[in-house]
């Protein structure tokens, strides 16, 4: 049993096909971060539509556990929160470009100012529209993307002091390999944050009250980078940030994608399967039709490779995968029309599992991407607890 009486349909879904995004799962993930960080607090990462659970929802659910704080890529993230209503601060991680810094203000989003330009860009706004804006800084410590380097951080932190219609709540900084068994790298990037906030103490000033650094992989594995926040993404939806970051927190996956079959055939000896002609069977076998794929966000760089489970049993995709479906081969057992098919998470009743990085294998890639890549043709629903 996985869609029960709360289950709330986003778009009043028909299709077969869906993903499951189970909030319970997401409570108890937020709760186990929480209470591993605390006293420091925790900025809900959700950016790519919530690493694909869908937006709003999750940022509304993370609203009624009482988040610190959200964090998005794009300032078109933050205004989608906004126009939902959400009421919570809501950091926008990404650079600033052209004209969006009213925008910014418009919507009480708060900026990341990574360069001395752009935080006198975000000053002239603010001052123009007579108004205070709320800026966290940013300090490449070593990832190369954007922010102020740490070695002429100082340019920029003694610029702030003449900028008096920019608020600098916090100051940020982002890690290259948190989620690595061998931290050296890590350890030197906090170090020169370190050194960075070292500037307030030259100066006599206060530091800004929410210095953070740490992604999934430093909750892990580098307490001393929690600061006084942490920024969860993908450990939020139960899943780690690689294989060999230590677990040092239990999560748990907090959403599963599932269809139905939709069409069963026999396959003749040598007859072959989908676009390319790349599979066949040397014997009479039976072929069911998922209506799924790549147009879906279900990678074709996994086509004969990839498994999925029906009746609790793990089958293989044969055959190319389709831009809209995809067929597995069930040897001679049994499968109807209308059997629920996972494609990832968990079967009910025979606990098979795929899981992300199940699928990230077969597809070449990472588990954040197999998440981010389910795209906004598949119907999300919410459950309030997985159903098992
Ligand atoms: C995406 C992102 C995070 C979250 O990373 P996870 O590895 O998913 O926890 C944190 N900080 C910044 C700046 C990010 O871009």
């Amino acid at each position: 049993m996985h869609i029960n009486q709360s289950t709330i349909s986003e778009n009043g879904a028909v299709r077969p096909t869906n993903v499951e995004v189970y909030l319970d799962r997401l409570t108890e993930n937020f709760r186990a971060i929480e209470r591993a960080v605390a006293p420091s607090r925790v900025m809900a990462i959700l950016k790519a539509n919530a690493y694909g659970h869908g937006l709003v929802p999750v940022a509304q659910h993370m609203v009624t556990l009482g988040v610190a704080y959200l964090g998005v890529a794009f300032l078109e993230e933050g205004i989608l929160l906004r126009e939902a209503g959400i009421k919570a601060p809501v950091l926008v991680l990404g650079g600033i470009i052209g004209n969006q810094v009213p925008l910014f203000l418009q919507h009480d989003l708060t900026l990341t100012a990574s360069s001395i330009e752009k935080l006198q860009q975000i000053n002239q706004a603010a001052q123009q529209l007579g108004v205070k804006a709320k800026v966290h800084l940013k300090i490449d410590t070593g990832m190369e993307r954007i922010g102020v380097h740490y070695y002429s951080a100082h340019t920029l932190l003694e610029t702030v002091l003449q900028c008096n219609s920019v608020e600098v709540e916090g100051i940020y900084s982002h890690f290259a390999n948190a989620d690595a068994a061998d931290l050296s790298s890590a350890k030197l990037q906090l170090e020169r944050f370190n050194q960075v906030l070292a500037f307030y103490e030259q100066r006599g000033l206060s530091q800004p009250s929410l210095r953070h650094m740490a992604n999934s992989g430093a909750i892990l594995q580098l307490p001393e980078s929690h600061f006084d926040m942490v920024r969860a993404g993908i450990m939020l939806y139960g899943v780690y940030p690689s294989n060999e970051v230590r677990q040092t927190i239990q999560v748990q996956p907090a959403l599963a994608w599932k269809s139905r079959v939709v069409y069963f055939k026999v396959v003749q000896p040598n007859h072959p399967v989908s676009y390319g002609s790349t599979w066949q069977s040397d014997k009479m076998t039976r072929v069911v039709t998922i209506p799924v794929g790549y147009g879906d966000g279900y990678f074709r760089t996994a086509s004969g490779r990839a498994e999925v489970i029906i009746r609790g049993k793990r089958y293989p995709v044969v055959g190319r995968i389709c831009m809209d479906q995809l067929m597995v081969n069930i040897g001679w057992e049994t499968a109807y029309n209308n059997d629920e098919v996972v494609l990832l998470g968990e079967d009910g009743e025979t606990g098979a599992a795929i899981s992300c990085e199940d699928i990230a294998e077969w597809a070449g890639t990472i588990p954040y991407e197999v998440l981010t890549n389910i795209n906004t043709r598949v119907p999300r629903l919410y459950c309030s607890s997985s159903g098992e």
